[in-house]
């Protein structure tokens, strides 16, 4: 510099005064310069000298330690060495200017130690300043584009936890630090959830739940604080915080953007460094345009996933719910009458519960014509008034009963409508057939025969019928009603008394299985005694203990008193058939003597007659004797019944033949009948039985074939023998049995009463004398006939008896 002054003067003389008086020239030189001379005292930097005394050099403190550092080098310096370096301070305006500085050594102490140093220093604040705006410009732009980059990622965002991993990596990138975080504050005041993050390999995640008041400033995102963005260069010097928390975490500065909705704190966003870090304004303003952004996205993904989820749930409620399910719009008219419905929507149970199909954009009185106005109107109502409608009515274009719920969709002025409905015709065809039988049942109740009623546990009747109350007027049950209790009496099956506390009533509650009827005597007003039977049961709750018990009573007293009259006289007839039989027994038994005399002196007189060859008084006597016979055989039948009751009747067994004694009793029979007689039996068809009684069988079923047959009909009797026994009948061509007698004709004393039968002799006892017979041989006996055809009497013998 001082060599292009001497270049530029013209006159040596004038030049030898100038270098003589080097005070002034130097004056004079540093004075025009626009370069800023200083002389400065080292080591300390203290300023000498300066051609521009107005400024106040104030380092700016950030370059305070280089220009120590640079001080330092500069006394190291040798004579000709001159080091240049970069700095601002601070002129009389307190603006930054910028310099540029070159400094030399030009004066030591005897040691040789410099003393002072010359800086020539250029002012570069306009350059910087030019050079300044350009890295904000350009910073600017790249700043913007990034913000957009972010932007188009955030219009992507799908999985949201996903996608702030890739923001907090890109913005963690882009700011050059290792953690970049977003914090959810939730409605509790005290924490803080890191919910989302990105940390580099080297650095842990800090996802997780912090308190607040081990992080945050005091303050900071605390409900209605301003929201003002928190930048901390040096955690570890900054006074608003806990150093040794951050410490822990390896935090050494951070950004954090807060950002509140409705007055409270949601989120916070940061950035975060391991260092101490001088943040820049446009990096904390780009951090609070990302926050922004990034918030409102995350929230708005909020809203959108849960109507996504509310949506899908609805419609899933909606298609599966059983019930039918449509979203309506009430159309009114110009007067605003409604008027119609336009179908919106329906679920797929809608044409189960009401069987119209393909609905939806359809007006109904296009669908169901016949659709009555109330169904519009209801659903009219609710538009006006919002408030929602449960009903259940009719339909009469359906011929439905529908159950209904009406609500409207959207707030005053929507007219639409949400209704979910069912088919409750069931039900209430149900409910009436309900109603019915429980008025049905509470008549029967009412008017039963049988006295019904339910008690609690205490043995209070809570419900009776007539019929009870006439038993117990106190409604009270015997064995807990101590004033009545006396008026009754139980008694087990085999008669003897029950006692009171195992009445049926309190073994019920007791829980007892269900006893079997009980007979208790009960004593009314005046003193009558009614039987009555009663059984309890016990009812239970569904925790299986006792709440009462249901009794039924019923008035037996009649009943009793008709079967002990009924058994009385069972008894009496039994005594007067024993009388009877004991007389017919006794009176068979005295006839038989005289008549069997009578018998024998008929014979006699008869013989002597014969001889005497008189034959009108032998015809006579013939006649006598037959009437004696006849007798004789009444007596027989008597006496052989009357065995038979004792039990007296004997078998006298040997080897007969059938053949043999049939012909022998047809032989008799036939010589008093004109009937004819066919016999068509198998020869020696031999048995053990008892001839005499066998041969009586055979006389009787003979004897009534030609009683109850035309006279000159044909009897037939057959016998057969097989390895079983034999087998005979006697068939004839009478008057046959009526058939509703057929079976009673083995019966003692009984006779068919049909027309002219009563003319026929006889006492009914034949048959049941034979019967007995047949059985007592161990045999079989049947009848087989047809009225105005004729009978057939089968009996069949075993060969042996058992
Ligand atoms: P009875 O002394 O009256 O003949 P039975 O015991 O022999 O008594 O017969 C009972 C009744 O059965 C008779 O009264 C008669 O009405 C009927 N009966 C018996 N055998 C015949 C028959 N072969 N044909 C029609 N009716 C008969």
């Amino acid at each position: 510099m001082l060599s292009t002054i001497y270049l530029m003067d013209k006159s040596m003389e004038e030049t030898r005064l100038l270098i003589n008086n080097p005070g002034h020239f130097l004056q004079a030189v540093t004075d025009i310069m626009s370069e800023i001379v200083t002389i400065i005292a080292l080591p300390s930097g203290d300023i000498l000298y300066t051609n521009r005394p107005s400024f106040r050099f104030q380092t700016h403190p950030d370059d305070l330690p280089a220009m120590q550092a640079w001080y330092q080098r500069l006394a190291t310096l040798g004579d000709n060495g001159k080091i240049t370096t970069e700095y601002r301070v601070s002129n009389d305006n307190g603006d930054l200017i910028y310099l540029s500085a070159q400094g030399r050594i030009f004066q030591r102490d005897n040691t040789n130690t410099p003393t002072h140093a010359l800086i020539v220093a250029q002012d570069l604040t306009e350059q910087k300043k030019a050079g300044l705006e350009i890295l904000r410009l350009e910073r600017h732009e790249r700043d913007q584009s990034f913000l957009s980059s972010i932007t188009k990622d955030l219009v992507e965002l799908k999985n949201m936890t996903d996608a702030m991993e890739e923001l907090g990596e890109k913005i963690a990138n882009y700011f050059q630090v290792p953690w970049c975080t977003f914090t959810e504050l939730t409605d509790d005041p005290e924490t803080g959830v890191f919910s989302y993050g990105w940390n580099d390999s080297n650095s842990p995640s800090l996802n997780g739940t912090y308190r607040r008041q081990d992080l945050w400033i005091a303050g900071q995102a605390t409900d209605g604080a301003a929201a003002e963005v928190i930048v901390t260069c040096d955690t570890q010097s900054d006074p608003r915080l806990n150093a040794a928390t951050f410490a822990a975490l390896g935090i050494g500065s951070y950004i954090a953007v807060p950002l509140a909705r409705e007055g409270k704190f949601r989120f916070l966003h940061s950035i975060t460094d391991t260092k101490p870090r001088q943040w820049r304004d446009d990096e904390i303003r780009l951090m609070q345009d990302l926050a922004t952004r990034i918030w409102s996205r995350v929230e708005r993904a909020r809203v959108e996933e849960a109507l996504k989820k509310s949506e899908q749930k609805y419609r899933a409620i909606f298609n599966s719910i059983n019930e039918g399910f449509t979203l309506l719009e009430v159309l009114f008219d110009t007067e605003d009458n409604a008027c119609d419905i336009l179908i919106h929507d329906a679920n797929p149970a809608q044409n189960r519960v009401d069987g119209v199909q393909a609905i939806i954009g359809k007006r109904v009185r296009e669908i169901l014509p016949d659709i009555e106005q109330k169904w519009i109107d209801r659903y009219a109502k609710v538009v006006r008034t919002g408030e929602p409608e449960h009903f259940e009515d009719w339909s009469e274009a359906n011929h439905r009963w529908y159950e209904v719920n009406a609500s409207r969709v959207g707030g005053p002025g929507s007219p639409l409508v949400t209704i979910v409905y069912n088919d409750i015709n069931d039900r209430k065809t149900t409910e009436e057939a309900l109603r019915n039988s429980e008025a049905l049942l509470a008549s029967v109740f009412k008017v039963s025969p049988v006295g019904l009623g339910l008690a609690d546990a205490t043995g209070k009747y809570l419900l009776l019928n007539d019929e009870m109350r006439r038993f117990l007027p106190t409604g009270l049950m015997p064995s807990k009603d101590d004033e009545r209790s006396s008026r009754w009496i139980a008694y087990n099956p085999d008669g003897s008394a029950i006692e009171r506390h195992d009445y049926p009533g309190i073994r019920a509650l007791r829980g007892e299985p269900v006893p079997p009827f009980t007979e208790m005597l009960y004593a009314d007003d005046d003193g009558n005694k009614i039987w009555t039977k009663i059984s309890s049961i016990p009812i239970r709750n569904e925790k299986d203990e006792i709440t009462g018990v249901v009794t039924v009573l019923t008035d037996i007293d009649e009943l009793k008193r008709t079967a002990e009259a009924l058994q009385d006289s069972e008894r009496q007839l039994k005594q007067l058939i024993r009388q009877k039989d004991d007389f017919i027994g006794t009176a068979s038994h005295e006839l038989k003597t005289p008549v069997t005399s009578m018998k024998m002196y008929a014979d006699i007189v008869q013989e002597r007659l014969d001889e005497l060859g008189d034959k009108g008084d032998s015809d006579l006597l013939s006649k006598l004797n037959a009437q004696i016979d006849r007798l004789t055989s009444l007596i027989n039948h008597l006496l052989d019944t009357t065995r038979i009751s004792e039990g007296q009747l004997k078998l006298a067994l040997e080897r007969i033949d059938i053949k043999e004694l049939l012909t022998e009793r047809i032989e008799e029979i036939s010589r008093i009948t004109n009937h004819h007689f066919v016999l068509q039996a198998q020869d020696r068809s031999t048995i053990l039985a008892d001839r005499e009684r066998i041969g009586q069988v055979i006389t009787n079923l003979l004897s009534n074939a030609v009683k109850y047959s035309p006279k000159g009909t044909t009897i037939t009797i057959t016998s057969r023998a097989d390895n079983d026994g034999v087998t005979v009948s006697v068939r004839d061509e009478g008057y046959g049995i009526p058939e509703k007698d057929v079976s009673k004709v083995f019966d003692r004393f009984f006779r068919v009463s049909a027309n002219n039968m009563d003319t026929f002799p006889g006492m009914g006892l034949g048959l049941y004398i034979t019967d007995q017979i047949v059985h007592k041989h161990g045999g079989t006996i049947a009848v087989k006939s047809k009225e105005g055809v004729g009978s057939t009497f089968t009996f069949t013998l075993p060969d042996k008896i058992k």
